[in-house]
Parts: structure tokens; C-alpha cells; sequence
């Protein structure tokens, strides 16, 4: 079966629906329809808690957009794109001004102004909120402005490979995971919206399960390039059994973090910034008092505590509802009278598909949000720029496909490209020597954690290396015995396997690679930051025998050079 429309969007997150919302403002003319494997108020935009960024100067009248360009650069430990930032953070009072517009219930000052909370790594108070709620805000009101303007949705679809031929884009091949059935979606341009990929350390994440890299895996097996995978970011406040995540925002309202002496230990490592020092510094912070045997312990592993009581029942309740209900839920615990059991969760994937502006190398095929690098977060994102990101260039994104569309012609997806599919789908049946899904896939998220975590040494990389190429072999004898072809969540769970595992083989290879400490990416054996060897991002393509091969690309600078990064 084939479908054809001028412009495909895979994904329906906050990226995805912001560029079909604006591609269909744009120009009404262009047919547009975005294919996803979640119901897309199920994406994981909705599990976004703490807020979005946007230099509004509503709560500290003296910020300004430059001050936003300078935290985001700086937080990224000066690997950003500086004119990706510019944009970025030029936009964002526009954006978070329309998404208000469109119907987004922003929580708000006495003065009626939408309300703006600390967050980590900034030196002004700029992250608008819907209390701890703004991802699954932000993501309705796009949801029901696509429902609006009549964007067509192929729900539960799953991308499986990304076609182009002569470097122009033609369309994707999908699964319709009701059926089964392999159907073509040729395009004039695909815009891949598909989120990240963390959920690789898979029980030591904050993710959704379904945030499995597919897209960047599909452009890793289209021959476009990967960046900058070797930093992942992992978030200092994941639940302690569960790896769910307690926002940023909790410390932005006052949060404390206790070791087993009752120490705000992060007076000894950001004495300015204490709890709100960046994401990376504080949960290497925590790592080492974990390390050192500063940590409670428990059945469930060592955790530090986040105490909130002394904020006070009233605004527990209202500022930090859900973070409440996850604690009851998820650890027993009411926040109100205990401090929360936390410990550092992967939770971000700063790397992704190399995009320029939103373009990649291939002319008609763009990528947008947690998927893409494009590059604003480098080596380390700041709380609060994600959605940000995503609101941005999927805008961005939507509008340039709506316009370039008329001009291109529709090249067609070849059928040789179904068939293709249909017997790698087919393979996983036959398969007589055989491995099971949930074993590999618990081992990887181990080998994740345990050699590519936070504190990472050659000797740990090359083990994880090893450890995910011999996962990689194993793989290819995966077994499905789950032989229906209704709804066969054994076989999406196969494909999302094999996606993770080519991506954990970029982060581990280019983590070995990179021999200095760069914002989240941190080397016991090289400590320090390495400008002259290692100021560039890197880049990951794969062989034709499944091997990564590593290259190098320059930083785009602008008004800000190097310097030492310190809160
Ligand atoms: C718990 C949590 C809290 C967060 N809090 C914040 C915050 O407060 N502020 C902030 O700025 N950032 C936050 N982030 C980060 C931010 O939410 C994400 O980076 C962002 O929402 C990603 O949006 P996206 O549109 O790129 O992708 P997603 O929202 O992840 O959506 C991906 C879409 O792609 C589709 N898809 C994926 N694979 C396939 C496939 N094979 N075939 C078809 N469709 C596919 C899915 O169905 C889904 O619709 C948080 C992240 C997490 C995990």
C-alpha cells in the first residue's frame, strides 16, 4: 500500500505537532500527515514537568535574551552552535506568547503575567510553568489546534526505515502496528520529530519506553550522520526505585538535597548556586557522595533525600501536585512529611541527527527536537531549553516544508523497499539458534549504566564497547515467537531493541573516543576540558558491516569565546 502526501512528519510530540500546526498555517495547499507510533498525547512531551525558557523578564525585570544565549552557552560547556542558540532563545518569548495564545493555562503572577520559576545553570529566573504539568499542557494545545486545522494522523504507525536516493528525499516505510501491514509514505519532505533516546540505560532512566531512538537509528541506517552522542544527561532527581523523575522544579521552589548526615552536601561543590547548580555538576555532586558513602541505603540501592517539607503543605499541593502523587505512588512516601528518596536517572539525549537549522544533509528530509542536534544544548542541556527546542524548530521546521513543498517534485518510495522490510520482519520468526528479547535488553541497559554512566574511564568505555557489540551479535539470532499479526508488541519491542542497540554502540564508541571531561560527559582519566584537541563535535555514520566510523566537525562560535565554565 502506498500513501503520498507533500510533507510526512514522524512524530507527534511537541516537535512533530508544532511543525504540522504551522506547516498547515503556512499554507493551507500543501497535504500534510503525521505518522506515530504513540496516541501523540501519549508522547512523551506530556511527562515534561518543570517548564519552558523564555526571557520574558515577568518575575527579574532586568533579563534579557542575551543573558538566555549566555546560560545556554555556557551550560553547554561552549559546544552549542551559537547561531542555533541565537535563534533559540530570540524566539522564545514568541512562542511561549503563542502557545498562551493558542490556549496553554501558563500559571501566573498576582499581576496576571505568566508565572517564571528558577531552574538550574541560569542566572535569571526565566522558566514559564503549568505548575508540574507544562509538557502534558503544551502538548494538548497543540493536539487540539492540529485536531482543529484538519491534520491527518496515522496513530500507531511505526517508522522502520527512512527512504532517499541521489541525496533527495522520497518518503518513509511504515508499519501499521494494528495490522502488521508494511505501507510506503512517499513525500516531497519528511520532518523527523521522533524524541530521544535514554531509555537505552533502560531502568536507570527517566524516559518513557517508548523513547528509543527510532528516528536517529532510521537516519543512522540512511547514511546521515549522527552528533555529538556521547552526551547523554542525566537529571540528579530520579525517583530511587523507579528512575521517574522529580522536576527541577523542586528545587527551583526551594528544594533541599541531604545525605545520610542531613548535610546540604552541595554547599562543598556549587557554593553559589547550591541545589541549582547545572544538571551535570550536581549529579556528578551526588554520584561522588554516593560513591564515598555519604548515601542512605536501602534494598532498592544507595539515594540521596530531597526534603521539601519546609516549603509547606500549601504549596506542595499547588506548585508540585504530580511530584507528590509520584512519591506516593512510586515510593510510599507524602513529600508533605518525608524527604523524597532520589538518585541520577538518564534522562536527556543532548546528541542526536546532525541538523543544521532543522536540515539535514539530505535535501527534503529535516529532523527537529530531542531527535535532532542541531546544536543549542552541546554538552550539556539546560533545564527548561528542551521544550523550548522543540517548540522552536518544529515551528521552524514546518514553516520552511511549507513553503519548499510546491517547488520540489514527489519522488516515490521504490517497492524494492517493502520487500526489504518484509523479510527482515519475517527473519525474526526463522530463526533456529535463538535469543530472547528481555534478556538482551536488560543487559544493555546494565552495561549502559555501569560503563557509560556518569563517571566514565577508558577501561569501563572499552568494556561497554565490547559488552554492546557482542549484544549486537547476539541480536541477530533474536527470536519472535509471538507470531500474530495483530497489534504484535513483541515485534515493535524487537525493532525498538535493534534501534537502541545501534545508537548505544555511537554513544559508547564516541565516549571512548573523546579523551577530555565536556559537560556531561565526564573522563576519571582526563578530568579536565581539552579546547585544542577536543573543542568540535563528533559525528557517527555506519558501515556496510554494521561498524561506527567516527569523524569531526567544527563548533560554529559567535559573540562568545571559550571560558572556563564554573557556578
Ligand atoms: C520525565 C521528563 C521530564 C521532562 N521535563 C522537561 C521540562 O520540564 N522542560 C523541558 O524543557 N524539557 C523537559 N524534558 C525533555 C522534553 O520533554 C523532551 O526533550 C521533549 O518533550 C521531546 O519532544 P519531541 O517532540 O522531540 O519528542 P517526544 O515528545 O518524545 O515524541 C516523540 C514522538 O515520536 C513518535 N515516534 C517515536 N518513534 C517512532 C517510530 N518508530 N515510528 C513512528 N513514530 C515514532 C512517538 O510516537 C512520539 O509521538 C523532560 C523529559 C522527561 C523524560
Amino acid at each position: 500500500m502506498e500513501h503520498k502526501f507533500d510533507i510526512i512528519i514522524v512524530g507527534a510530540g511537541g516537535g512533530g505537532l508544532f511543525a504540522a500546526l504551522e506547516a498547515v498555517r503556512t499554507n493551507p495547499q500543501v497535504s500534510i500527515a503525521v505518522v506515530s507510533k504513540l496516541y501523540p498525547t501519549r508522547s512523551h512531551t506530556s511527562a515534561a514537568q518543570g517548564g519552558v525558557n523564555a526571557a520574558l523578564a515577568n518575575k527579574d525585570r532586568d533579563d534579557t535574551v542575551e543573558l538566555h544565549v549566555f546560560d545556554t552557552v555556557k551550560g553547554s560547556d561552549y559546544l552549542a552552535d551559537q547561531d542555533a542558540v541565537d535563534y533559540l532563545c530570540s524566539q522564545a518569548p514568541e512562542v511561549v506568547r503563542e502557545l498562551e495564545n493558542l490556549g496553554a493555562p501558563f500559571s501566573r503572577f498576582p499581576d496576571g503575567t505568566i508565572a517564571q520559576r528558577p531552574f538550574g545553570g541560569t542566572v535569571k529566573d526565566r522558566c514559564c510553568y503549568c505548575a508540574d504539568k507544562t509538557g502534558h499542557t503544551l502538548l494538548h494545545t497543540l493536539f487540539e489546534q492540529c485536531l482543529r486545522r484538519g491534520v491527518k494522523f496515522f496513530n500507531e504507525y511505526f517508522l522502520l526505515s527512512l527512504e532517499h536516493a541521489d541525496g533527495e528525499c522520497q518518503g518513509i516505510v511504515a508499519m501499521n502496528m494494528r495490522t502488521s501491514a508494511i505501507e510506503a509514505f512517499s513525500a516531497k519532505i519528511v520532518i523527523l520529530a521522533t524524541g530521544g533516546h535514554a531509555k537505552m540505560y533502560w531502568n536507570r532512566s527517566s524516559n518513557a519506553a517508548g523513547n528509543t531512538g527510532d528516528g536517529q537509528a532510521a537516519a543512522l541506517r540512511a547514511g546521515i550522520p549522527l552528533k555529538d552522542m556521547e552526551f547523554i544527561q542525566f537529571h540528579p532527581t530520579g525517583l530511587r526505585k523507579s528512575g521517574l523523575l522529580v522536576t527541577e522544579g523542586a528545587r527551583g521552589e526551594g528544594g533541599y538535597l541531604l545525605n545520610r548526615h542531613g548535610e546540604r552536601f552541595m554547599a562543598r561543590y556549587a557554593p553559589q548556586k547550591m541545589e541549582l547548580g547545572p544538571r551535570d555538576l550536581v549529579a556528578r555532586s551526588m554520584e561522588t557522595e554516593i560513591l564515598e558513602g555519604n548515601a542512605l541505603t536501602s534494598d532498592a540501592g544507595s539515594y540521596l533525600e530531597l526534603d521539601l517539607r519546609h516549603l509547606g503543605a500549601e504549596a506542595i499541593k499547588k506548585k508540585l501536585p504530580q511530584i507528590r502523587e509520584l512519591s506516593m505512588h512510586f515510593e510510599g512516601i507524602d513529600p508533605i512529611e518525608e524527604p523524597i528518596p532520589v538518585r541520577p536517572t538518564a534522562h536527556y539525549s543532548m546528541g542526536g541527527i546532525d541538523a543544521n537549522m532543522a536540515r539535514t544533509a539530505v535535501s527534503g528530509i529535516y529532523a527537529v527536537g530531542e531527535c535532532a542536534c542541531v546544536s543549542v544544548h552541546g554538552a550539556n542541556r539546560l533545564g527548561g531549553n528542551s521544550l523550548l527546542d522543540i517548540l522552536v524548530f518544529g515551528k521552524r521546521a514546518g514553516q520552511e516544508a511549507a513553503l519548499e513543498a510546491p517547488r520540489r517534485p514527489l519522488r516515490r518510495v521504490a517497492p524494492s523497499a517493502l520487500w526489504k522490510a518484509a523479510d527482515e520482519l519475517k527473519s525474526y520468526t526463522s530463526h533456529e539458534r535463538y535469543e530472547r528479547y528481555g534478556i538482551i535488553r536488560e543487559e544493555m541497559g546494565k552495561t549502559m549504566a555501569d560503563k557509560v554512566g556518569i563517571y566514565r574511564t577508558e577501561e569501563r568505555l572499552r568494556q561497554g564497547v565490547e559488552e554492546i557489540r557482542a549484544l549486537r551479535e547476539r541480536f541477530r539470532h533474536i527470536r519472535l515467537f509471538d507470531t500474530g499479526t495483530v497489534y504484535n508488541t513483541n515485534l515493535v519491542q524487537i525493532l525498538e531493541l535493534k534501534n537502541m542497540l545501534d545508537l548505544a554502540l555511537c554513544v559508547a564508541e564516541t565516549a571512548l573516543v573523546r579523551q577530555e571531561s565536556r559537560g556531561s560527559h565526564y573522563r576519571e582519566d582526563f578530568p579536565r576540558r581539552d579546547d585544542e584537541a577536543w573543542h568540535r563535535h563528533s559525528l557517527c555514520t555506519l558501515e556496510k558491516g554494521g561498524d561506527v566510523r567516527l569523524a569531526h566537525k567544527p563548533v560554529t562560535m559567535g559573540k562568545y569565546s571559550l571560558e572556563t565554565r564554573s557556578y
